[in-house]
């Protein structure tokens, strides 16, 4: 069995719907995880956010104009007039839901229960069309069985027995639609797996089914080696490990939900990541098989905040880190990267929300100086930092003010640290120099 997994733009229009309708239609038993329809989750935020501001009208008008878009999408995609009528009502049903939420007061509960409502459109819209084509589909509602634990990790237990209870205790189908980005938390109550969490859904429910592969389908054609915003004439590359694809996505990749790794690399279940729009092109295969050597990709993550953590005392002391690392892991602050010298260590974060607390508490201690608006640029392959060209990357760099580097914290990975407004020029000079064999 596969697990393939569509986008926002794969479901975004009647016509791409339709593609889909054809990549998934291959006689193949399957289960299809589906993201809500592009711009619909943005829209949904932007709802939760009036009603947290306290301006009704403006949420109002919002909902009213998604409300028309889902109209257009019901009229232009089911012809049948019973499956018509189920769907208009379902449409209806959720609109005046996200009505009766207007005056509530605004908690994270009520930001959860709205942009929910963009996956179960899409899966109960594309279902329905689903039956109109004669296709043997069953809906698998996501909050019956997709949860995660209090430490916001997937509850994998509970997922599998639920998960296969319901597709036991359901009618045989060929295909099953389940809602990406959804699920309950430790209390039972609705939450969701972050921003484009979809494809974690994928990788969650191909390790808990034991799948043989999951498939990502976005908008291109695959993880490219460097940024295509920035960068002229980037590729997809063709193979890639699973450390090399957790690195690319948590350091900037956007094809990728960072986390959506994780899971296909435990149970070891290749990941391909394809094109709606280009069934028939490779893409990207991220499995345990490839190695390759050599930098790979160049990927790049902004709002990056830098500490600079200084004390004389940490001067031949112990445990100095250790009672900084307690502060980070009090705020809940994770740290991307982190560089030592014998009387000061640097480190960066990606969350600056207890920023203040943070400081406030490592100031009993030491003085702190912040760097705002930094990026971490960060070149992945295997055995990287073993390649014997990588250390002519220095040369490349020589006009840029790198703030800080981190090299051998893992063998795929090279990671530096440049204000966000020398990002770009960093990104072209390192493109050059890595992937069009230009001499420095
Ligand atoms: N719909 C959600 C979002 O836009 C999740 C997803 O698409 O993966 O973030």
């Amino acid at each position: 069995m596969k697990v393939l997994k569509f986008g926002g733009t794969s479901v975004g229009s009647i016509k791409n719907m339709k593609l889909v309708k054809e990549i998934i239609t291959d006689n193949e038993k399957k289960i299809v995880v589906l993201s809500a329809m592009s711009g619909t989750t943005n829209s949904l935020v932007e709802i939760a956010e009036f009603i947290r501001k306290g301006e009704q009208n403006k949420a109002i008008d919002c909902i009213a104009e998604l409300h028309k878009k889902y109209q257009i999408v019901l009229n232009d995609l089911i012809e049948v007039s019973n499956l018509k009528q189920d769907v208009e009502d379902y449409i209806n049903s959720v609109f005046e839901f996200l009505n009766s939420l207007i005056l509530d007061s605004y908690s994270e509960l009520l930001y959860n229960k709205i942009v929910a409502q963009g996956e179960l459109l899409s899966t109960f819209i594309f279902t329905k069309y689903l039956i109109q084509e004669k296709i043997n589909v069953q809906l698998l509602p996501a909050l019956d069985f997709m949860r995660i634990d209090k430490a916001n990790e997937p509850d994998e237990f509970y997922i599998k027995q639920n998960l296969q209870r319901i597709i036991n205790e359901s009618f045989p189908a060929d295909i099953y639609i389940t809602q990406g980005f959804i699920c309950l938390d430790a209390m039972g109550k609705i939450a969701n797996l972050q921003r484009g969490g979809s494809d974690y859904t994928a990788t969650i429910i191909g390790a808990v089914m034991n799948a043989d592969e999951v498939e990502i389908w976005t908008d291109i054609d695959g993880m490219h080696n460097n940024d295509p915003r920035f960068v002229e004439n980037t590729h997809a590359i063709s193979n890639l490990s699973f450390d090399e694809a957790a690195e690319l996505a948590y350091f900037g990749a956007k094809i990728l939900h960072p986390q959506t790794v994780m899971p296909a690399r435990e149970a070891n279940i290749p990941v391909r990541l394809k094109n709606t729009m280009e069934p028939t092109s490779y893409g990207t295969l991220i499995s345990s098989k490839y190695k390759g050597e050599g930098i790979k990709a160049i990927a790049a993550k902004d709002n990056i905040t830098a500490i600079k953590i200084k004390s004389a005392r940490m001067l031949l002391a112990h445990g100095f880190l250790k009672k900084v690392f307690e502060i980070f892991e009090k705020y809940e602050t994770s740290i991307d990267m982190i560089t030592t010298s014998e009387i000061a260590v640097s480190l960066t974060i990606d969350n600056d929300k207890n920023l203040i607390s943070i400081i406030e508490e490592l100031e009993k201690f030491s003085s702190v100086e912040i760097d705002k608006q930094q990026s971490i640029i960060c070149l992945v392959g295997h055995d990287v930092v073993l390649h014997p060209e990588t250390h002519r990357l220095f040369e490349v760099l020589k006009d840029i003010s790198v703030r800080m580097i981190s090299y051998g914290g893992s063998n795929n990975n090279i990671s530096l640290l440049v204000n966000t407004n020398d990002k770009i020029t960093a990104l072209k000079k390192l493109n050059t120099y890595i992937f069009e064999a230009v001499t420095v």
